[in-house]
């Protein structure tokens, strides 16, 4: 079943011209939910579960994630929760004290793979996910895949926790859309392989960024070259959008660049259909789409595909901020 977002929005934020934006927001504790609402999201676009992992601990078990979800799912109801699973590693905290050791963290053990490893933690979370989809809306989410084989065995996951659940008789939402972020080169390059197994992509710029320039998210001596207009990761995210639209899903931005009102006029004009932004920057993101016409976005977004340089991508983009906010 292919899960269209008109499904899974609420109201849109809707361009001059007609064309439907969703901004939702980004959290990390199920506590931040009153400035969420207050902001006038149209859902949670990334839910951080790693926040659970507080001070090195294990993560909780199926029944207090279970309730941490279901309170997030059903205070959001009739919005969209995109609950991403575990993402840590990297410079997140780490799972196992193993993570410290890594000579290459942001190269090594994280998000998916640390799953796909520990099969019983992330069995306890995908069920926990799966009984709060009963109380609100509720999508999955996997981070930094790579490849295939990651959304099969992760689907497979779900597909098996949701046989164990209805033979438990424990409710769920079977048709629980299931969707990756785009964040890795490799999984942006290979989007087309990817975009008919699942029902949406979450384009994750903090990291795409940095894997796509070779340069650390958070070090401040390649800062100069961690560009969100570098012309290579316009192409990935065009790329990603392209694959996506071919195979009928749609496609948002969760990274930082997504709250950037600057590149609204680009992110547009690019093609994607959700922002999930900070829940401060919601109502400026929000004001910037109503202010936008998407034909001359898209007419701006050809050109700054045809850009050679980072900062004139970017001058393309703001020109239109400029003009219209
Ligand atoms: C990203 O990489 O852009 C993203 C949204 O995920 P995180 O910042 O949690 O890695
Ligand atoms: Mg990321």
């Amino acid at each position: 079943v292919r899960n269209s977002l008109d499904a899974m929005r609420g109201a849109a934020t809707e361009t001059v011209d007609g064309r439907p934006l969703t901004v939702s927001a980004n959290i990390e504790l199920a506590d931040e939910l009153a400035p969420v609402k207050h902001s006038g999201a149209k859902g949670i676009g990334l839910y951080r579960t790693e926040f659970l992992l507080l001070n090195g601990e294990e993560m909780p078990d199926e029944k207090h994630q279970a309730e941490v979800y279901s309170k997030v799912a059903r205070e959001m109801a009739p919005h969209t929760v995109i609950i991403r699973t575990l993402d840590a590693g990297g410079d997140k905290l780490p799972v196992e004290p193993l993570t410290d050791l890594e000579p290459n963290p942001f190269l090594g053990w994280r998000g998916i793979r640390v799953s796909l490893a520990r099969p019983a933690m992330f069995r306890e979370q995908i069920r926990a996910i799966l009984r709060a989809s009963a109380l609100g809306k509720v999508a999955v989410m996997f981070p930094m895949i790579s490849g295939l084989s990651e959304v099969l065995r992760s689907k497979e996951m779900v597909h098996r926790c949701m046989d164990e659940l209805e033979k438990e008789g424990i409710a769920f939402d079977r048709d629980l859309p299931i969707g990756i972020m785009i964040e890795v080169p490799a999984a942006a390059i290979c989007a087309d392989l990817l975009a008919p197994e699942v029902d949406f992509f979450s384009i994750g710029t903090n990291d795409l960024i940095q894997y796509t320039v070779a340069a650390d998210r958070v070090n401040p001596h390649v800062a100069e070259l961690y560009r969100p207009t570098h012309p290579a990761v316009i192409r990935l995210i065009k790329r990603t959008i392209d694959a996506a639209t071919d195979n009928g899903i749609w496609t948002g931005i969760c990274g930082e660049m997504a709250g950037d009102i600057r590149l609204t006029p680009l992110l547009l004009g690019l093609g994607v259909e959700e922002l999930s932004v900070g829940p401060q920057q919601v109502p400026r993101v929000g004001q910037a789409i109503r202010s936008l016409s998407h034909a001359e976005c898209a007419a701006m977004a050809d050109e700054a595909l045809r850009n050679p340089r980072s900062q004139g991508i970017l001058d393309l983009s703001m020109s239109l901020a400029r003009k219209h906010y």
